[in-house]
This record gives C-alpha cells, structure tokens and sequence, in this order.
C-alpha cells in the first residue's frame, strides 16, 4: 500500500497509509491521542473519527479538550431529543437536527407539540443519558436506507439530493434509536452532562416557506450542569435585554405585519437615536475627507446587470416593472457610486475620492429568517466608497481602521479582527493581490492590533479586513469591514490619467463603520440594555416638577436647557412614582424641583444610578452635559464627582 500525506494544524506533513481514518492518524501521532479521538476537521469539515483521508488533506483532530467537542456532544444531543421524541411519541416523523452556535435544534413533524410538552420529553431524554447507550455507526446500502424511510418523505429526499451519490450511507444508532446522519457524535449518550429544550417554533421544510411547515424544538447541551446554569443565566439576561422587547417599551420602533415584514418603522424615539448617530458618522467623514453624495432606491436593471448584481443577485432583488422597463431595488449602493465616478474625468492627482452616504438598500430575505432588526428586508448602511490608486490603498485602509476604532471606542464595544485572503476562484492579476494584501497586512501589523488570518476567505473581487463586536454580553456580531474590489472598476470601466498620461484602473474600497443602522442599533439597545449613553438618549433630560405650582419654573429650565431633549412631566403624580416612571423610560438625567429650589433658583439632580445632588444652578448642570456630550462617555462622572 502506499503512503498519502496530511497537514497538520502546526503546517507539518504526516505520512500515513493509504486508506488511514482520522482515529488511524490521530495513533500515528501518539497512542494517547489516538484513544482520545472524539472526531476530526477534515478540510474545515467536522467528520467522524472513521472518516478516510485523502491525500493532501488539512486535519485536526479533536479530542474533548477542543472547541469543537462542544458541537459534537450538542449533535449527540439532538439525537437524544429525537429519541425521546420517539418513545413518547411513535408516530413522529424526523427530519433534520443540527447543532447550532449555541446547542442543537431538531425539525420534526407528524406530531402535535406545545412548549408545554417539553418537560416530559427532557425527563426522557435524561432517562436516555442515565442509560449511557453506546453510539454506533453504521454504513447501510441505498436500498436498505431508502426502504427504512419508506413512510419519511424528508429522509427520503435528503437520500436522493445531498446523498445521491452515496452507495452507502452512515446511520447512527443507540438503544433501540437510529437516524440517518453523517455525525460525528460522542461515544455513548452517558457523556452528555446537561441537556435543557428551549424552545419551539415553526420552521419550513429546507427554509423554504413554499414547503411543508416543521416544528422546530431548540435545546441546548453541555458537558456539566454548571456550565448550562452559567448559559441560561447569560440567556435570561439576554431576554431582558432583547431589542425587540426594549423597543416596545421605549417606544423605539416597530415592524407591525401591515407594513410587510422585515420593514421597520422608527418612532420619534428611535429616530432621535438615529439621528445622533448620523451626525457622529457624519462628522467623523468629513473630518477624514468624504464628500456626501445621495442615490435614489431605484435603478434600472440595466445597472444591475453591469454591475452583476443581476446576475449573481436576482433572487435576493425587489424587481418591479415599470412602464414595460424592469427596475430593481438597490441591494447595494455602490453600483451608484460608481456611475458617480465615472461621470468625471479623473487625473491620478486627483485620488482618492470618497463618497459616503446612508444608502437605504433592499434585500429579500427569506421570512423565516427575519426577525427584529437583526434581518430585516430594508436597511440603511452607512456607506463609504473610496477610489483609489493601488499605491495609496495602505494610507487610506490605515485612515479607515482609524475611524472604525473610534467608533468602536466611543460604543465602548470590544471586537475582533480578521484579514480574508484571496480565495481559489477570484478576478485580479496576481500583481495587484499580492500589492493589495501586502499593504493590509502592513497596515494591521502597524496597527499592533492581534487579528486572525482567514486563508482563502476573501471575496472573489478582493481581500477584506473584518470586525466582530463583542457587546457588553460577551456576544459577537458582524461588524464594520473594510473591503477592497479590482472587479467593479472593471465592470464600470472606470479609470483615471495617470502620471505616465495612460489611462489606468482605479481600486474600489467598500467601507461601513457601523454596518447597517439596523444591525448596530439593535447591537446598542441590548449592548446598553437600553441606557443610552446622554449624547445617543432619545430624552435627556426630564424636568419633575414636585407639585403642579412649579410647572412655570419648569418650562423655565426646559427653555434654559437649550438644545438638550428635555422633557417636563406634568401629570399629577406623586414624586416617587414620577421618578420611578423616569427610571424605567431609562432617562439619564432626572430634574427635581420644588418651592425651595423655585426660590433659591436652583435645581437637584438625579441620574439613572440614583446619584443625587442638591442645590445646583442651572449653568452647572448645563455645562456638565456639554461636557458629557461632547466626550460620548459610556460610563460618565457625576456632577459632584468632578470639584
Ligand atoms: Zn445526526
Ligand atoms: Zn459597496
């Protein structure tokens, strides 16, 4: 036989034989790890511990010390539900359950199921782990599969698509309980330490609501009951927090289904969010030279077909007919930036230019996938275009990473960052990756800021630089990224004199420092629990009158407070349950005034800690919110604190 070679995770090559499993490799490297082989990552793929390597492959494997342990203790778990499910429940048919980032889900059908059911089917499934089942893998020919799925519709079509060209398939069984499944799973049910179910939901067969309806029971497992405790207290206090309840409350938004979903409407309260923070982006683009352009929603096809969108694209596009001409809605505003562009006539001299604009742009997520202001159908990205000269990519992505670092900074959010690579299929001379990936990495290796490689995880038009925020819950979400593109100018034929008088192509930048409004308001109200910082609060300030005859001295202070968002609470009300009612709408700054401050001309204060101070004047308070304002604290000083 002869010998293949792998790559281990260090770069080093490990010669095994033809035909060797990952549990095979894993003895090749030591005896002790080839017992504690759980599964491997085979090429980026989770496979069992029986899987055959092929020559050239890139493995890992994993042990229960590694990350990926978790998924495969989670998947053992979905099929332990699914066992469950079936003992109390015979007639339910199985369809898929796969792990998620947080446990597993299962889509089941042909069974009645309310949330209250849940209960009895975990009592099982812990009767299942009490059991400790050995989990064994088997392969079964097509025929005998396709024969067990007779009455399962969903079994048989995963046979006949994903699994076409499989002569034998891969079926997990434990106790009496088997499931068509490529794994890999744990070696017995008894290693799972903690299971909970969460959840259930509606879900479509394949995500597509053309098809049958599922039900969708979410769990989660872990390997110590200690860690689904510390879970669940970090998922109570993510319920608190969620964006969709906060909104409701604070009267921020709403996506009412009369409207259509995914289509959010910003009341007066979350407008004024918003607007806070398009004068912030706004400034700090002027500042580093972006000129505001605007575009309409609308374009003619046409554009989208030169841009590819079209046909890359379509089925994520609102396309509408208007007058016999198709017109689309814009997914993307750079299509029109660059028509900007290229309605000028450019000398190198010239570059770059930068266009910014909060661009509305219009995606057709699929319903089921949309939820808050996480997925949304309309949302607006705070936009930046830059066209550049290939030599001045390294001083503009340095000059972007600046402004992104701030913004990250002010929002006091912790992040990550990731540098993609040119991926096996791509446009671009090798010339100008190669520039254009040297000038990033020379930038974030100036930049002393710790990032991860991503080989191969660039766009097909251009390497990218990444960040994932992590809010005040330890969570991650798509951040700001930074991306070059060699393929737009090409298909806009864009192009400026340069310096030898020849025309050249320019090098296209995408940029967002929030992302979508959408995204990252959703991302501040949980961030914050929806205690803004002073400078973002929808009301800033509220005046408490004690009694109805301090309303004048009231509306004297509001109009002394200037442009600050104040308000004065005139309902006939006891003090206590106005400052309570401030306290919930979560106003930063409560004004407290009654005969003796009306007489002294000054004020008390109170913020959303219950810090108080008596006796201020009105100049004092005003010139703390400046100051508060202008530095965007999170985490501000109280009046008294600053003497
Ligand atoms: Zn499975
Ligand atoms: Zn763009």
């Amino acid at each position: 036989m002869s010998d293949i070679a792998v790559i281990l995770p260090d770069g080093t090559e490990l010669s095994v034989e033809e035909g060797a499993t990952v549990r095979d490799a894993a003895f090749e490297i030591g005896p002790g790890l080839g017992k504690d082989t759980v599964a491997g990552v085979v090429d980026g793929d989770l496979v069992d511990k029986e899987t055959p390597l092929h020559d050239g492959a890139n493995l890992v494997i994993v042990t229960d010390q590694s990350d990926e342990y978790l998924d495969v203790l989670r998947h053992s778990a979905a099929h332990v539900f699914a066992q469950a499910l079936q003992r109390l429940s015979p007639e339910a048919k199985l369809t898929i359950g796969p792990w998620t980032d947080d446990g597993f889900y299962y889509d089941v059908t042909n069974v009645d199921l309310e949330k209250e059911d849940l209960e009895a089917i975990e009592d099982e499934m812990r009767n299942i782990i009490e059991e400790d089942l050995d989990i064994e893998r088997t392969l079964v020919d097509r025929e005998e599969a396709l024969e067990k799925y007779a009455d399962n519709p969903y079994k048989r079509d995963i046979l006949e698509t994903e699994a076409a060209g499989d002569d034998e398939l891969s079926f997990y069984e434990q106790g009496e309980f088997e499931d068509l499944c490529k794994g890999p799973h744990v070696e017995s049910t008894g290693e799972i330490g903690a299971v909970k179910l969460l959840n259930i939901s509606a879900a479509y067969w394949r995500g597509d609501e053309e098809n049958d309806t599922l039900t969708r029971v979410y769990g989660t497992a872990f390997e110590s009951e200690s860690d689904l405790e510390d879970f669940l207290e970090m998922r109570a206090e993510a319920e608190e927090r969620d964006h969709r309840k906060l909104g409701q409350e604070l009267d921020l938004f709403s996506i009412p289904s009369v409207t259509g979903p995914g289509l959010p409407l910003y009341h007066p309260n979350g407008k004024k969010v918003l607007d806070a923070l398009e004068t912030y982006g706004r400034d700090l683009n002027e500042d580093y030279g972006y000129d505001y352009v605007e575009t309409p929603h609308l374009f003619r096809t046409e554009l989208w077909k030169q841009s590819g969108h079209y046909d890359n694209y379509q089925d994520d596009m609102f396309l509408l007919d208007v007058n016999d001409e198709e017109y689309g809605l814009k997914p993307m505003n750079c299509p029109g930036h660059a028509t900007i562009f290229k309605q000028g006539s450019w000398s190198y001299r010239d570059l770059p230019v930068r266009y910014a604009e909060n661009g509305k742009v219009y995606r057709k997520e699929q319903r089921g996938e949309l939820s808050g202001l996480s997925r949304v159908w309309a949302f607006t990205i705070d936009d930046g275009h830059l066209f550049v000269r290939p030599d001045q990519i390294e001083q503009e992505v340095e000059d972007i990473m600046d402004i992104i670092l701030e913004v990250l900074e002010t929002f006091d959010l912790d992040y990550e960052v990731a540098l993609a690579t040119r991926p096996e299929k791509s446009v671009g001379s090798d010339e100008i990756w190669e520039q254009a990936e040297s000038q990033l990495r020379s930038v974030l290796d100036a930049s002393k800021m710790d990032y991860v490689v991503e080989s191969g995880d660039g766009a097909f038009y251009g390497p990218k630089i990444d960040f994932a925020f992590e809010d005040a819950l330890g969570r991650k979400w798509d951040g700001p990224t930074v991306q070059l593109d060699f393929n737009m100018p090409e298909r806009f034929e864009l192009s400026y004199t340069g310096e030898d008088n020849e025309e050249h192509r320019p090098v296209m930048i995408h940029r967002a420092l929030y992302g979508s409004f959408e995204r990252f308001f959703m991302v501040l109200i949980e961030h914050y629990n929806g205690k803004f910082p002073f400078w973002l609060a929808p009301e800033q300030v509220r005046i408490l009158p004690i009694s109805d005859d301090q309303i004048g001295y009231a509306k004297k202070l509001k109009y002394e407070l200037g442009d600050f968002r104040a308000t004065i609470e005139d309902r006939s009300w006891t003090l206590g349950r106005k400052i309570r009612e401030a306290q919930t709408d979560r106003v930063p700054y409560m004004v407290i005034v009654g005969g003796n401050e009306e007489e002294a001309g000054t004020i008390s204060v109170r913020d959303r800690k219950e810090r108080e101070a008596q006796d201020v004047t009105v100049e004092e308070f005003r010139d703390h919110l400046e100051a508060e304002a202008a530095e965007k604290r999170p985490e501000p000083d109280f009046l008294a604190d600053e003497e």
